[in-house]
């Protein structure tokens, strides 16, 4: 029942519910998804504007330079001059001010000096300094994307396309359940053998980056009976509980699948994050996730993260700084340090070895069967 990284995002993408369409004001919709394409309302820039402060004038009268133009006026932004900027004229203008009827150029205020009765341009007038009404886009053009995860820049494109909400896609509720004995919630004292439950932490924030609604369950021993109580009680789209899932005699959550529910998969060809595990119980979705921190981060990463939000991490293409052991059958992801442009392997792999995520939060993926030797390519999925 093992399969691919692959097989396995698109498995659980498979087994997600619908999601609902619905309108939500920009302020709410920060990491949303959109639900539907996005088409401008208006041009943009609306009129043909000025780039900089200076003086609006007609290109041709300052081809040589040093020249004096006449001051007829000001044009600033939200304030149009009415008038006609004629030969030998110019109209002092703003960031962002409509050009006037008769210039085509701006001259920059840097290059002015003042006269009277009009300004002395050491530098001829630029037509690259005027925006062109609709240079960003133009009524009716489709802008933003069905399926673009709304990152401020993107509500703030949004806004500018003239919409006060957003169609999005409604979030998922995932709730998250740690199993063991050993845990114990950070802030109370822990004696040896015992663990501070990290996962959860790790995970609820991964979900919340994730555009997801995160709960998290109060963590749950290693007994079944309880296991199963805990997975009655959760109020969700898609349970995600860590831990449990290995070939130890102790490892529940496999057998409540296993005995009480179903199982899709059993392990993924990849390391770290092996044993992983998707199916239902009473028509829940659930993905079991090792315990090992590190397992249960990754997998997260490049399985669940893609499978929820429908874009998979792009890796981008860097020079090995070390030499990258690939595995016969499985895929393989080494914790990497990036400077100045190459990956080093960070020195402990250890899939327990949790901080090695935050010195190193990036994966070199080595493919089946691969090897990397220093100074080859490979592909590194950047974690921050
Ligand atoms: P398991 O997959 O349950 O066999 O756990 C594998 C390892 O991960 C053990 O060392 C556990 O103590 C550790 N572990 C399991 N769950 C968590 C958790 N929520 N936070 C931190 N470590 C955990
Ligand atoms: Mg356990």
């Amino acid at each position: 029942m093992s399969v691919s990284l692959g097989e396995a995002r698109t498995m659980l993408g498979e087994l997600l519910p619908p999601r609902q369409t619905r309108m939500t004001p920009l302020l709410g919709a920060y990491g949303l998804t959109l639900a539907s394409d996005l088409q401008a309302t208006v041009n943009h820039p609306s009129a043909t504007e000025s780039a900089l402060d200076g003086v609006a004038c007609r290109e041709a009268d300052t081809l040589s330079v040093p020249v004096r133009l006449e001051l007829i006026g000001e044009s600033r932004a939200g304030a149009t001059f009415a008038g006609v900027v004629g030969p030998g004229q110019a109209v002092r203008i703003y960031t962002g001010a409509p050009l006037p009827a008769g210039a085509d150029a701006i001259c920059p205020v840097e290059q002015l000096e003042d006269v009277p009765g009009g300004v002395r341009l050491r530098r001829p007038a630029s037509v690259a300094d005027v925006r062109r009404e609709g240079d960003d886009f133009r009524t009716g053009e489709t802008v933003l994307y069905a399926g673009q995860r709304l990152t401020p820049a993107r509500v703030a494109l949004a806004a500018a396309l003239g919409h006060a909400e957003v169609p999005t896609l409604a979030p998922l509720r995932v709730a998250v359940l740690s199993t063991g004995d050993e845990l114990i919630e950070p802030g109370r004292p822990l004696v040896a053998g015992q663990v501070y439950n990290s996962n959860a932490y790790g995970l609820v924030g991964l979900l919340r980056e994730a555009g997801c609604e995160a709960i998290m369950l109060p963590p749950v021993s290693d007994d079944l009976a309880a296991l199963e109580a805990a997975v009655a009680s959760a109020r969700a789209d898609v349970l995600l509980t860590s831990g449990g899932v290995s070939m130890g005699k102790y490892d529940f959550m496999r057998d409540l699948l296993i005995e009480h529910g179903e199982v899709r998969f059993w392990k993924v060809r990849m390391r770290p994050g092996g044993p992983a595990m998707l199916g239902g119980w009473k028509g829940l979705p659930v993905f079991g996730l090792p315990g090992n921190p590190v397992s249960s981060l990754v997998v997260f990463q490049v399985i669940v993260r893609p499978a929820l939000t429908g874009r998979p991490l792009t890796p981008v293409r860097l020079r090995a700084g070390s030499a990258f052991r690939g595995l016969a059958d499985k895929t393989a992801f080494w914790r990497v340090t990036v400077r100045g442009g190459e990956a080093f392997a960070y020195a402990q792999q250890g899939s327990g070895v949790l901080r090695s995520l935050s010195d190193a939060p990036a994966l070199v993926m080595i493919p089946e069967g691969g090897l990397a030797a220093v100074g080859d390519e490979v592909d590194v999925l950047l974690l921050e």
